[in-house]
């Protein structure tokens, strides 16, 4: 991908580029977005076969809407005035997102070949932004985990090392944005399936407030936890799509109806000043893999030159944060999994043998569409919720949901913004939590207490892990509604670390392509 384009901008370049840079290219006509959107596909068809981001390629419509809007630009006048900054920008879709045109799996046997008779919301507010979609990305079936083995159409790689997860659920969209194969990524955040995928991969993930971007047609895994976001390679590069896909939507009744804040404005604000910056005590230290913690500190001590006040905060709750989302998420996927039947969606398998009753198709349609993992969750939702046992567990853990968000509370009363590593360790191995349930669970420790309180988190990359050179995590976290302030805080942090790196941190990711395949195969 050497060859230059008639702008003199290389392909290669092109696809390094942020998306705030590439819309400004755009918007000046140094580049179109043909131009832009088919050095993308290029790169997915050079380097996907190896990362395996993307579960479908959507060229032709991708081009098709960069074409149109080269074609405004060209014409200039008040259409190409009115053009959305991000108009002609690429941009890739967690499988788990419906879309009119293209399939929907979510990453499951039982949706194979599926195809929605609409769009979600988001993917509406991208369409009518004129953002080429360039195809749907790998997940966890049903983003159910932490590594997107789950995926019933093989893993995702980590673009940083091949034979490494990518995080999940979200993975796909991860290492999509990591290995240049796009600009900007859709996740959902149920646990922590937007935020940890950015920590192992070196990208920028955001868990918005819970109702302030739209659910409609984000397939529910748990409907009080989900929440759609950005996956981006810079921070002002989520808040330029948050603002895209948020604000107000009728046809989600938990959507908040007020307005977004200019999250924009607020990645653009450069200060820190006087901000109380809360560590919360919980949240590192003993189970958190050293390299992390070195990291986590290095950002505390950039943030207090930059004239922040770092405070220590204890949210005692948050040890039962993770047993409490364990109950309650199966809970809610228990139920909303219950219309994968067989006879309204996707897969049908008829009994082999033995009498035809809907049951039985109902059975043999779940037993072979769903995978291991969905079907534990199913099992220890329906177990949750039964009549003997529903406030044993069930209720249990709905009380602690409460007391998390009293720990918020508590510690939004003495900090501005809180902070932690994203996740406990860098990436891991392909297959060394896979027979391990529990081992899986425990990456989302420091993720899980955001969505149990509704509250917006932001992971941006803190550079590597000593002992690995892997990318590690760090994690900002505000009140409800309060999501400008990690865009304030975030963007500030990103540019100090930037400074001390000499650059994006994904510069420094191994570079992918036909030689890395050949070294892969070697080892
Ligand atoms: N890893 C968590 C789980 O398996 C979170 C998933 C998510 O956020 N979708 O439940």
């Amino acid at each position: 991908m050497t060859e230059q384009n008639s702008t003199g901008i290389s392909a290669e370049t092109l696809i390094r580029l942020s998306a705030a840079q590439l819309a400004e290219k755009l918007a000046a006509g140094e580049v179109t977005a043909v131009q832009a959107t088919q050095a993308y596909l290029d790169r997915i068809a050079a380097v996907d076969g190896q990362v395996n981001a993307f579960l479908h390629v959507n060229a032709e419509e991708a081009l098709a809407v960069a074409a149109e809007v080269d074609a405004i630009r060209a014409a200039g006048g008040a259409e190409a005035e009115s053009l959305h900054v991000l108009a002609g920008v690429p941009i890739a879709v967690k499988d788990l997102i419906v879309t009119i045109g293209q399939p929907t799996t979510a990453g499951s046997k039982i949706l194979e070949g599926w195809h929605s008779p609409y769009d979600a919301t988001v993917v509406e507010r991208l369409r009518a932004a004129k953002m080429p979609i360039l195809g749907k990305t790998n997940l966890d079936e049903f983003a159910m985990g932490s590594s997107t083995e789950h995926s019933a159409y093989g893993p995702t790689r980590n673009p940083w090392d091949l034979d490494r997860i990518p995080g999940g659920s979200g993975g796909g969209s991860a290492a999509a944005v990591a290995a240049f194969e796009a600009p900007l990524a859709l996740g959902t955040d149920t646990g922590g399936s937007i935020r940890q995928p950015g920590a192992v991969t070196g990208t920028v993930g955001v868990k918005p407030t819970y109702g302030s971007v739209s659910r409609y047609g984000a397939i529910a895994m748990a409907s009080s936890l989900d929440q759609i976001g950005p996956v981006t390679r810079t921070v002002l590069d989520s808040a330029l799509l948050h603002q895209v896909i948020g604000g107000h939507d009728p046809r989600d009744s938990t959507s908040l109806p007020e307005p977004l804040a200019d999250l924009v404005a607020a990645a653009k604000t450069g200060n820190v000043e006087g901000l109380r910056i809360g560590i919360i005590k919980e949240l590192h230290g003993e189970g958190y893999q050293a390299g992390v913690e070195n990291r986590f500190n290095d950002a505390l001590e950039l943030l207090k030159e930059a004239g922040a006040e770092i405070v220590e905060v204890s949210c005692p709750n948050f040890q039962y944060a993770l047993g409490a989302y364990y109950l309650i998420m199966p809970s809610e996927a228990s139920s909303n999994l219950a219309k994968f039947d067989g006879v309204r969606y996707g897969l049908r398998v008829l009994p082999e043998d033995g009498p035809m009753t809907i049951e039985r198709v109902m059975g043999a349609t779940r037993a072979a569409g769903f995978g291991d993992e969905v079907k534990r969750r199913i099992i220890l939702g329906t177990y949750a919720l039964s009549a003997g046992y529903y406030d044993a567990y069930y209720g249990s853990a709905q009380k602690v949901r409460t007391l998390v968000q009293r720990d918020f509370d508590a510690a939004f009363e003495q900090a501005d913004v809180l902070i932690s590593p994203t996740a406990p360790t860098t990436a891991f191995p392909l297959g060394e939590k896979l027979d391990d349930p529990l081992a899986m669970y425990l990456n989302d420790v420091a993720t899980i207490p955001a969505n149990l309180a509704g509250v917006p988190g932001l992971s941006l990359p803190g550079g590597l892990a000593d002992e690995d050179g892997l990318p590690v995590g760090i994690q900002l976290l505000a009140p409800a509604r309060e999501d400008a302030r990690l865009y304030r805080v975030g963007a500030v942090l990103e540019s100090l670390l930037e400074a001390k790196w000499g650059g994006p941190l994904l510069a420094q990711a191994p570079a992918l392509g036909a030689e890395s395949l050949e070294t892969q195969e070697a080892k």
